[in-house]
């Protein structure tokens, strides 16, 4: 090996620049010059770990960031995160207007304030709050400060109960699966609380067995956080199982431990695509839920709800009094300035949505997980994901079923696909490392992690596909076409012969050997429902490749790397009937937004909805009546979803007596 020593780049770079002491910099020169060139020249003068002594021009210094952030990955293909990258422009335009005030600022943003409020209530709605309980519940930055909110009020609960019995109240634990988003091992560590994972493997799926989560359980237990949606492969952990078996450990020892359900992705997946799983606040012992709004919520990065049953969970000693103009306000968040904008744009979610959008929502990311799936199953892949698998009803119902779209017919889960060299392949080329895949999709711009399995599998490696709403149809057509391609150059193998990875049970094997040995490797795809009812732009990809068009047979669709990209994209044309439904479609979208906006206008006069409302829903539309009269007057006393003061939990302790209110300081 030879000797290397340290090279500075800085100093190699200043090197190798044209005499640098003789740079025109001067103010009068560039305003006559070509503004490329200005710049330049601009730019050059600005130093990089200093803040320059004078500024560079506006529209230099826009430029200089705007050319450095094009070095960042495509949010579209960023296919790593959970988080959502796309909003429609009428989305875009209200952020923009509304992008210069302070939530916190309650009496100068009342409607901002009203608006918060009414997405808590909708959001308790959709999660089945009680309709008798006080559910109460607020915005934050995303799941991660909603999680140490509901950890902190397990905590303060748990501390006051152990303080009342006379017992030490100095050594608490949390239980959650070792799969946990690092949200959880934070909120444990920063808040001294002993972090006790459950081991995880493939057995489990990955994810926390509530049987084996039990013996982890004791005395000094604040709660169990079950994971809706788990961030390595998208199984959702039972939160009811997990419910009944502390109702046994109830009855046997006396201990009663809270569940709070880290619904971070699943708790805008769960309530649209498996209306029938219990998972939420109809589970009595969840105590609290947190979701990432910015996520399945369908806005920017930035927001975060966390909801509690009911008022009286949260300790008194927890929550802040905002004084101001003679009224009230409680606060218990980690953060006192905070964007209004995110909690906007959730409600212009709610609003444009409806239940029914995101209802479609997740069944089309659900449908392109499905297809993915498949693709890799079939090829040189396992999948270690369920989504795509039939649950014990669909195995039953699938064939027979008019709707092969309803996720309750498969295995329920995230729109994730979680996936691994297979182990014949692994076996076949030793020499191929899983890493690769993901250095060379980045070349062609897609985002595709690979990492480790939890704890428990962590010599597992595993690829993840996030399947947002953005990743269309088309583009995951284009995206397996990549990774196959891809896997087949590592494979590096004209002369192997691929017929060995057709899988013997797949429906292309059946067609006959023909097609399996002329153009391995090959999968087939189930017909794809042609659904128009978005109205997210189709990609151009759809419309028919200019260059001649492979046609495969109908059952089976092959990827042989040899052939041109044109060509295999050619494996989703529509036919032309499709396109006239397509056609057709469009005007009757058009109508059903109008009739939508109808609906709107109309339930602020008549609040009463036929999915029934629990009492403080229903109290809203007052103060929905008093932003739609333009009455903009924040009067709080008038404005319902407030929490109530007295059914905050007891403050014993001295500080909470001594707590004082809370004067703003903005
Ligand atoms: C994303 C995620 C978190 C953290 O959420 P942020 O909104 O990014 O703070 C926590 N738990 C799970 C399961 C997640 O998926």
């Amino acid at each position: 090996m030879s000797l290397s020593r340290h090279i500075n780049a800085e100093e190699v770079i200043e090197k190798c620049k044209d005499h640098p002491h003789r740079k025109h910099t001067g103010q009068e020169g560039r305003q006559t010059l070509h503004q490329s060139w200005s710049r330049d020249e601009d730019a050059a003068r600005a130093p990089k770990y200093t803040m320059p002594e004078f500024g560079i021009p506006s529209k230099a210094a826009y430029q200089l960031l705007h050319d450095e952030s094009a070095l960042d990955g495509n949010p579209l293909l960023n296919l790593a995160s959970f988080v959502h990258t796309w909003m429609p422009e009428e989305a875009n335009k209200l952020i923009m207007e509304n992008i210069n005030k302070n939530q916190v600022d309650l009496d100068e943003y009342p409607a901002a304030t009203i608006i918060h409020n009414r997405c808590i209530s909708m959001i308790a709605d959709l999660w089945k709050a009680p309709k008798e309980g006080k559910v109460i519940g607020t915005s934050t930055a995303g799941s991660s400060e909603a999680i140490m909110l509901g950890g902190l009020a397990f905590k303060k609960r748990w501390q006051e109960a152990r303080k009342a019995a006379g017992k030490d109240y100095y050594h608490p634990n949390i239980v959650f699966g070792s799969n946990a988003q690092v949200a959880l091992e934070k909120f444990a560590r920063y808040w001294d609380v002993e972090a006790r994972l459950v081991p995880v493997n493939a057995s489990t799926n990955y994810v926390m067995n509530p049987h084996d989560a039990i013996p982890f359980i004791d005395e000094n237990t604040i709660g169990v956080i079950v994971i809706l949606g788990s961030t390595y492969t998208g199984h959702f952990e039972d939160v009811q199982l997990m419910s009944d078996l502390l109702d046994d450990l109830q009855t046997r020892t006396g201990l009663d431990i809270p569940i709070h359900v880290d619904g971070a992705s699943g708790a805008f997946i769960a309530p649209f695509a498996y209306p029938s799983l219990k998972w939420g606040f109809d589970v009595p012992r969840v105590h609290s839920i947190n979701t990432s709004g910015h996520k399945f919520g369908l806005v920017y990065a930035g927001l975060g709800w966390v909801l509690w049953r009911d008022e009286s969970l949260l300790h008194k000693d927890l929550i802040f009094e905002l004084h101001y103009l003679g009224s009230v306000e409680y606060s218990f968040t980690l953060n006192f300035s905070k964007p209004a904008a995110p909690i906007i744009a959730q409600m212009y979610n709610f609003l444009n949505l409806g239940f029914d959008g995101y209802r479609r929502i997740a069944i089309k990311d659900l449908r392109n997980s499905r297809m993915l799936s498949r693709a890799l199953e079939a090829t040189y892949f396992t999948v270690l994901s369920n989504v795509h698998k039939p649950s014990a009803k669909g195995a039953a119902e699938l064939e027979s079923a008019n709707d092969t779209d309803d996720p309750e017919l498969y295995e329920q889960g995230l729109p994730v696909v979680s996936f691994r060299l297979s182990d014949k392949f692994m076996a076949e080329y030793p020499h191929v490392q899983q890493a690769w895949i993901q250095s060379m999709l980045r070349t062609k711009g897609w985002i595709v992690p690979n990492y480790n399995a939890p704890e428990g599998e962590a010599e597992t490696q595993i690829l993840r596909v996030v399947v947002r709403e953005t990743l269309s149809e088309d583009l995951i057509e284009r995206l397996i076409v990549d990774i196959l391609e891809i896997t087949e150059a590592l494979m590096g193998t004209s002369a192997y012969s691929r017929t060995s990875f057709v899988d013997p049970a797949s429906p292309v094997h059946a067609e006959g050997a023909a097609v399996a040995v002329a153009l391995p490797p090959s999968f087939a795809f189930p017909p794809v429902p042609h659904h128009s009812s978005y109205s997210r732009p189709e990609s151009p990809l759809s419309s028919p490749a200019p260059v001649a068009v492979y046609h495969p047979p109908a059952a089976a669709v092959s990827f042989p790397s040899s052939l041109p990209v044109a060509a295999t994209l050619g494996i989703h044309q529509r036919s032309f009937p499709a396109r006239l439904v397509h056609a057709l479609l469009l005007p009757f979208t058009f109508i059903f937004h109008l009739f939508t906006a109808f609906l709107f206008l109309t339930s602020f006069r008549s609040p009463a909805s036929s999915r029934n409302p629990p009492a403080f829903l229903l109290a809203h539309s007052s103060s929905s009546a008093m932003l739609i009269k333009g009455v903009n007057v924040h009067q709080p006393d008038k404005e319902h979803g407030r929490p109530d003061k007295d059914n905050f939990g007891d403050a014993t302790g001295e500080a909470a007596q001594g707590q004082s209110g809370f004067a703003r300081q903005c």
